[in-house]
């Protein structure tokens, strides 16, 4: 009997691990390009970039595990400029792309919204929101603002989050959510939470922040999306005897 290849064994694997078909996203989640069957080296990061694309090439790596692959819904499906470029580096290479979104955010274990909370010692209690994206639980120890914010600091390579300090009241309980998940505000304030913390802040979220007194903390998207990808990638790495590195693109947004 012949076995099927190492590539198409961690799609199934990670298919079934983080519930794909449960979800409805804006991209295609799993193996976005089909590289070579043989997988002994991966890469982590947070977005399928040219250039975390280049640096898994000079790390000799086989695949390359993401939360932002490269095919979005409204794109026209053309494959020329620097999407052209992207994908014919992979292919070229034959490095096989998994992408994995909203169900990389809503994983219990290995997701970003999970993994997020462990660096800042929440632990989820409930859900709320789009697909239950988002995480709520008690604050801990991080009973003020401003300690909440310090620990959001510390934990996020020392980049301080843009506040908006609603009524000022003690926190009992924070809503959190990964990546671009400010349009979540409102369901994490019906939720009953005294703080929401997620990557992004548009415009309405200053005014409901004033006009509610919930605390809302812009963390940034790239910040709060980087310990998802690698804690998937390592479990893989871990369940198939792979190597594994997480390498890190440095993105202001
Ligand atoms: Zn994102």
């Amino acid at each position: 009997m012949a076995t099927r290849p190492a590539r198409d064994e961690i799609e199934s694997y990670l298919h079934t691990l983080l519930d794909v078909d449960r979800f409805k996203d804006y991209g295609p989640n799993g193996l976005q390009v089909e590289g070579r069957a043989e997988v002994r080296r991966v890469v982590s990061g947070v977005t399928a970039s040219l250039a975390l694309i280049d640096a898994a090439i000079a790390d000799g790596a086989d695949a390359i595990v993401v939360h932002h692959g490269l095919f979005w819904r409204g794109q026209d499906g053309r494959l020329v400029g620097w999407l052209g470029e992207r994908v014919r580096r992979l292919m070229a290479r034959g490095i096989s792309l998994y992408a994995y979104h909203l169900p990389l955010d809503a994983h219990a274990e290995f997701g970003n919204n999970a993994q997020l909370g462990l660096r800042l010692g929440l632990v989820a209690d409930a859900r709320f929101g789009e697909q239950e994206l988002g995480f709520a639980g008690p604050v801990g120890d991080a009973r003020s603002l401003a300690a909440l914010a310090a620990r959001v600091q510390g934990a996020l390579g020392g980049r301080p989050p843009l506040v908006l300090p609603g009524d000022g009241r003690a926190l009992a309980r924070v809503g959190w959510c990964s990546g671009g998940a400010q349009g979540y505000f409102e369901a994490a304030i019906a939720a009953g939470v005294d703080a929401f913390l997620t990557g992004e802040i548009s415009e309405p979220q200053a005014h409901l922040a004033r006009e509610t007194g919930v605390a809302f903390l812009a963390c940034g998207h790239h910040a709060s999306e980087c310990f998802g990808a690698p804690a998937l990638a390592a479990h893989v790495a871990e369940r198939f005897g792979l190597e594994h590195r997480f390498i890190e693109i440095a993105n202001p947004a």
